[in-house]
C-alpha cells in the first residue's frame, strides 16, 4: 500500500511521530505493525524497516513514533526526516499479534522506552471504544525526559481508576518484586511486554521463572535498541 507523508512532531526529547495518510482504506488492530521501504543510498542497515502503528484504528492516520539519535541515525531515519508533505511510501498491510485477546481481561504491560507505541495504540482504542482499561504500566526510561507519550498516558490514569502507570528511570529498574506487586492488584492478568530486544529476552525468562504461563505472555521485540 502506498502512503503520503503529511506530518511530523516531536512526542518527547528524541522521539519524533510521522504521521502518514493511507491513499486507500486500510484496517488494522490496535497493536500491530507495518513494514516500510523507503528506498535510498542506504548504509547496511538497509532502506527496509519494522514500525508498529502507534496510532489506534480510530484515528484512521498512520503514526509511526520512533528515536532519532541525531548523531547516529541510521541512513533510513535520516531519510524519514527529509519526508516533505505528500511524499509516498511503500508499506506493507498491518500485521501481527501483539493485540488485546480480550478486552474485559486484566493487563500488566513491561515496557520499556519505544516500545510503548502498540501499548499507546491500545489504550487510545480502548478509551475510544469506551470500554474500561484494567491495566498496570510498568514503564522503564533512561531518563524522566525520555518518557514517550506521558502526558497522555497519564491524563489516562487519570480518568481510569483502574489504569495505574508505574515508571522506572535508569538504575530503578522493572524487577520481579515491581511485577508480583502489580499482579498481586489484578486477578489473574495477562502480560505484555515490549522493548530493546535485549530487555523482552530478559523478561521471557524472568517470566517464565516466576511461573507465569507462556500462554498468558506476550512479546513485542524491537530490534535496533539497547537494553534501557
Ligand atoms: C515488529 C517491530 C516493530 C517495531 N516498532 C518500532 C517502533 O514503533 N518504533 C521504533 O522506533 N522502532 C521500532 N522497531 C525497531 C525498528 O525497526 C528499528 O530497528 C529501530 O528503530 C532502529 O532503527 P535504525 O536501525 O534505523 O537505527 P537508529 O535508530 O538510527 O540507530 C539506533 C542505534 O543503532 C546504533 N548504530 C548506529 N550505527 C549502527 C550500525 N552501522 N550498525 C549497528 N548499529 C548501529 C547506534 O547506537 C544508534 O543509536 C520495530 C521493530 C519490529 C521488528
Amino acid at each position: 500500500m502506498k502512503l503520503l507523508f503529511k506530518e511530523k512532531s516531536i512526542r518527547q526529547g528524541n522521539v519524533t511521530e510521522f504521521i502518514f495518510e493511507p491513499i486507500q482504506s486500510v484496517t488494522w488492530k490496535a497493536g500491530q505493525y507495518t513494514h516500510f521501504t523507503l528506498p535510498h543510498q542506504a548504509d547496511d542497515r538497509g532502506d527496509e524497516r519494522w514500525f508498529t502503528i502507534s496510532s489506534a484504528p480510530s484515528e484512521r492516520e498512520i503514526h509511526i513514533t520512533t528515536r532519532i539519535n541525531t548523531e547516529r541515525s541510521s541512513t533510513f531515519k535520516q531519510e524519514l526526516m527529509k519526508l516533505q508533505p505528500g511524499d509516498a511510501i511503500e508499506a506493507d498491510e498491518p500485521s501481527g499479534d501483539f493485540i488485546l485477546s480480550d478486552t474485559d481481561r486484566h493487563y500488566i504491560f513491561i515496557i520499556g522506552g519505544i516500545g510503548i507505541t502498540p501499548i499507546r495504540s491500545i489504550l487510545k482504542q480502548l478509551d475510544v471504544e469506551g470500554k474500561g482499561i484494567t491495566a498496570k504500566l510498568l514503564y522503564a526510561n533512561r531518563d524522566e525526559t525520555s518518557i514517550a507519550y506521558k502526558d497522555e498516558l497519564e491524563e489516562l490514569s487519570q480518568r481510569y481508576p483502574n489504569f495505574t502507570i508505574i515508571n522506572f528511570i535508569a538504575e530503578n529498574r522493572i524487577d520481579n518484586t515491581a511485577i508480583i506487586d502489580a499482579a498481586s492488584d489484578l486477578s489473574n492478568p495477562l502480560y505484555y511486554v515490549s522493548g530493546p530486544e535485549p530487555m523482552v529476552e530478559q523478561f521471557e525468562t524472568t517470566l517464565t521463572d516466576m511461573g507465569v504461563d507462556k500462554d498468558n505472555i506476550k512479546f513485542d521485540y524491537f530490534p535496533g535498541y539497547e537494553k534501557i
